[in-house]
This record gives C-alpha cells, sequence and structure tokens, in this order.
C-alpha cells in the first residue's frame, strides 16, 4: 500500500494543535492566578505545571525551578503566548513539511526540540530578573538577580579548562579559576587579527571593564567543578583540541571520595 504524501502531518496536525491551545490555555489560567502585578518564577512554574493540560505531561515529575523575581507577570504571558501560539508552530509547521521525508528523523526531532527549548528559554530569561552576561575567561553567568546596566560579579568562577582556557606554551587546559590568576602576573591574549595581544590577568578591566573579579591568591573552584574538570578532562581536551589538565592532586583525592 502507497500512503498518501503528508499522511503524517494530517495524523498529528490536530494533535499539535491540541497540545499547543492546551499551553496557551494553562498561561493564560496562570496569569489569573497571579492578580498582583509581580511575582516569583518559582510560584508562576508550579502554577503553571499543576494546570490541567500541563500536569497531564507529567513536567512535575523532578521539577525544580530557580526562584528569581518575576516582575511583570502580564507581559511574561503576552511574550510566552506568542511564541508557543506563532513560534512553535512556525517551526513544528517547517519540520513537517522539510519534504515530509524527514518527518520521522530522529535528528530533525532533535533539532526541532533543541530550537524550541531555547527559544522558549531565551523568552523566560528576558522576563526574569536575572542578568545572563557571561565572565569573558570561564563563562560563568553574573550571579546578580538584577538587570539593567551594573558591574557583572559571579561568587565563584569555574576552572578557566571548562570554557577553554589553556596554557599558551603546553596547550594544557587551566584548573585555575579567574579570581586565582587575577592575583598573579600571568598574562592572557586578545586576538585581534593579524595580531595577538597579551595582558595582564589583573589590567583585565581595560578590556572588561564591565566584570568585577576580585583577584583571591589561593582561590578554587567549588567542588563540583572540580569533579567536572575532573571527570570529563579528556573530553574537554578534545572539544578544545588542547590537551587535558594537569589535574592538582588534592583534587584526585577528593575525586576518589566522591567515588
Ligand atoms: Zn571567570
Ligand atoms: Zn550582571
Amino acid at each position: 500500500m502507497k500512503l498518501e504524501d503528508g499522511w503524517v502531518i494530517t495524523l498529528i496536525s490536530e494533535e499539535i494543535d491540541n497540545v499547543l491551545s492546551g499551553i496557551t490555555t494553562a498561561l493564560r489560567d496562570t496569569e489569573a492566578c497571579f492578580t498582583e502585578a509581580g511575582s516569583t518564577f518559582k510560584k508562576w512554574a508550579m502554577k503553571f505545571a499543576l494546570h490541567r493540560s500541563i500536569s497531564a505531561h507529567n513536567f512535575l515529575e523532578g521539577f525544580v525551578a530557580e526562584d528569581f523575581a518575576l516582575s511583570d507577570v502580564k507581559g511574561f504571558t503576552d511574550s510566552l503566548t506568542i511564541v508557543v501560539s506563532e513560534k512553535l508552530k512556525r517551526d513544528i509547521q517547517v519540520a513537517l513539511h522539510g519534504g515530509n521525508s524527514n518527518v520521522l528523523d530522529e535528528t530533525a526531532t532533535i533539532e526541532l526540540y533543541s530550537k524550541m527549548k531555547k527559544d522558549v528559554a531565551q523568552e523566560i530569561l528576558d522576563h526574569l530578573g536575572v542578568c545572563n552576561e557571561v565572565c569573558p575567561f570561564c563563562n560563568v553567568t553574573c550571579h546578580l538577580q538584577i538587570t539593567g546596566e551594573h558591574t557583572h560579579v559571579a561568587t565563584s568562577h569555574y576552572p578557566q579548562g571548562v570554557a577553554g582556557g589553556r596554557w599558551a606554551d603546553s596547550e594544557d587546559l587551566m584548573p585555575s579559576p579567574c579570581t586565582q590568576l587575577m592575583a598573579t602576573d600571568l598574562v592572557y591574549c586578545i586576538e585581534e587579527e593579524p595580531m595577538e595581544i597579551w595582558k595582564k590577568y589583573k589590567d583585565y578591566k581595560t578590556d572588561y571593564d564591565s566584570w568585577n573579579i576580585k583577584p583571591t591568591k589561593a582561590d578554587e573552584p567549588i567542588h563540583y567543578w572540580k569533579w567536572v574538570l575532573s571527570t570529563f578532562n579528556d573530553d574537554f581536551a578534545r572539544i578544545y583540541n588542547a590537551k587535558p589538565a594537569k589535574i592538582p592532586e588534592e583534587w584526585i583525592k577528593l575525586h576518589r571520595i566522591w567515588l
């Protein structure tokens, strides 16, 4: 039997419409629960996840939400509604009409899912009282829960190797956090084609004035990031085309304890 072109689309488009309209209804009903202008993301997310259209999909299993200020519930709902009813719908339609042959292709599905996730996450971030600037050296996100112009700060920085930072001579990934490097005379490189310019970490403000990275001589990354770099050292090296970091002996001892 030869199936007609587009049979999959016909089959699932009604279901997709139902899911998307269930989400938009849940967004509006959730908004109605917040009579005050502002709330927190955690309160909003818990209410949304319990909505009958959403809870049926079991999103509450392992559900964790950070508690950030959500100052404009209506604006947040309006933006998410547009993402769901216009952007997501369009993306799904485009993916499904991609010649129809790849409708059931796993790669196409993963790509669509990751794009949708990114769009929704960006919309949420834009409305939360969080800063999403990252440290120019280790990529840690600014830890201040504010928006607008300010000096960015992180309570702890990652080992630079997790962001690809390496020693220039050996190409080994660096296990040191930015705070420790700021207390040394070591240098970093800014590539300005066709030249490389080397500057002392302690003078980082000349390039990254909006960041405040406190020089701390004996500072160390938190245990979690020590574990991450120790465990995935070879993977990071491969991804960044560098050599694995020389992990301090103390970290390896810790690593054994964790195991
Ligand atoms: Zn950093
Ligand atoms: Zn910031």
